[in-house]
C-alpha cells in the first residue's frame, strides 16, 4: 500500500535520509523507532508529501507521489496523519474540526460530513464533546479528536508521528488505547513512537532507524528482545 524505493533526502548539505527501502502491506502495523535526528519524521513527511524527496520514489496505492504530474492532494486523501501537536482549529468546535476536511476536500455536503464526523468521534470515545471547543479538552482528548479527524477521510493508512510524546504521562494511555482499537479494526498504520509496550503489543513489524537508514527490522520480539545490531542494542538500553 506504501512502497518506498531508495529514498534520499537532503536539507541543504545535510543528508537526512540515505537510501530508505520500505514496503508496507495493507493492514500492516509498522512501528518506527530511532534516536532523535535519525530521520523518522522526515520519512513520514515524505510519505505524505509534506517534504519533497531529493531522489528515489514513493508509491501510495501504486501512485508515484514523487512524480511531478501526481495530484498530491488526491494522495493525501488516502493518508491520515497525526502529529505530536494536535493542531486543531481553536475557533471551531470538535465536530467542525473533524468534519472540515471531508467538506472541503471531498466536497460532501455539510450534513453527511457531520454525520461521518460524529461517527468518528464515537470511535475515539468523544461523541459527547462534539460541540465543545478544543481549549476545553485535555491534551489526550485533543489528540483523540485529531485521530478522529484523520479517520474522517476514510484513509487507506494512518501515519502517526510521536502522537503521545507531548502529553502528560497520565493521558498517554487513552490515546494508545484508541490507536490499539484502530489497529484491531484492520487499519494500516505507520507509527513513530518511543512507546515500547505499544510496539510490542500492536506492531507486526518494528523498524529501527539511525543516521537516515533502516538499521534493523523484524517482528517486535526479534528487534526489541533480541536485536542483532549494536546500534539497536544501545538505543534500546536507553529507552527500556
Ligand atoms: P526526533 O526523534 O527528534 O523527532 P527524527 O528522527 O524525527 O527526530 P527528523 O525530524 O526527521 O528526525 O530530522 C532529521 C534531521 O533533519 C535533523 O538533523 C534535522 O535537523 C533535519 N531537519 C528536519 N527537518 C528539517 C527542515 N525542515 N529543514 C532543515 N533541516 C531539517
Ligand atoms: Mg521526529
Amino acid at each position: 500500500i506504501i512502497r518506498i524505493c531508495d529514498l534520499h533526502k537532503y536539507f541543504g548539505d545535510n543528508q537526512v535520509l540515505r537510501g530508505i527501502d520500505l514496503d508496507i502491506m495493507p493492514g500492516e502495523k509498522v512501528v518506527i523507532l530511532g534516536p532523535s535526528g535519525s530521520g523518522k519524521s522526515t520519512m513520514l513527511r515524505c510519505i505524505n508529501a509534506l517534504e519533497e524527496a531529493t531522489s528515489g520514489h514513493i508509491y501510495v496505492n501504486d501512485v508515484d507521489i514523487t512524480s511531478p504530474s501526481t495530484d498530491i492532494n488526491k494522495v493525501r486523501e488516502h493518508l491520515g496523519m497525526v502529529f505530536q501537536r494536535f493542531n486543531l482549529w481553536p475557533h471551531k468546535t470538535v465536530l467542525e474540526n473533524v468534519a472540515l476536511a471531508p467538506k472541503l476536500v471531498s466536497k460532501v455536503d455539510k450534513a453527511s460530513a457531520e454525520k461521518k464526523a460524529l461517527e468518528m468521534l464515537k470511535r475515539v470515545g468523544l461523541a459527547d464533546k462534539a460541540n465543545a471547543y478544543p481549549a476545553s479538552l485535555s491534551g489526550g482528548q485533543q489528540q483523540r479528536v485529531a485521530i478522529a479527524r484523520g479517520l474522517a477521510m476514510e484513509p487507506r493508512a494512518m501515519l502517526f508521528d510521536e502522537p503521545t510524546s507531548a502529553l502528560d504521562p497520565e493521558l498517554v494511555g487513552e490515546v494508545l488505547k484508541v490507536m490499539t482499537d484502530l489497529a484491531k479494526s484492520g487499519m494500516t498504520m505507520v507509527v513513530v513512537t518511543h512507546e515500547i509496550n505499544f510496539a510490542r503489543e500492536v506492531a507486526d513489524r518494528v523498524i529501527f532507524m539511525d543516521g537516515g537508514v533502516i538499521v534493523e527490522q523484524g517482528n517486535p520480539e526479534d528487534v526489541l528482545m533480541h536485536p542483532k545490531e549494536e546500534r539497536t542494542k544501545t538505543f534500546l538500553k536507553r529507552v527500556l
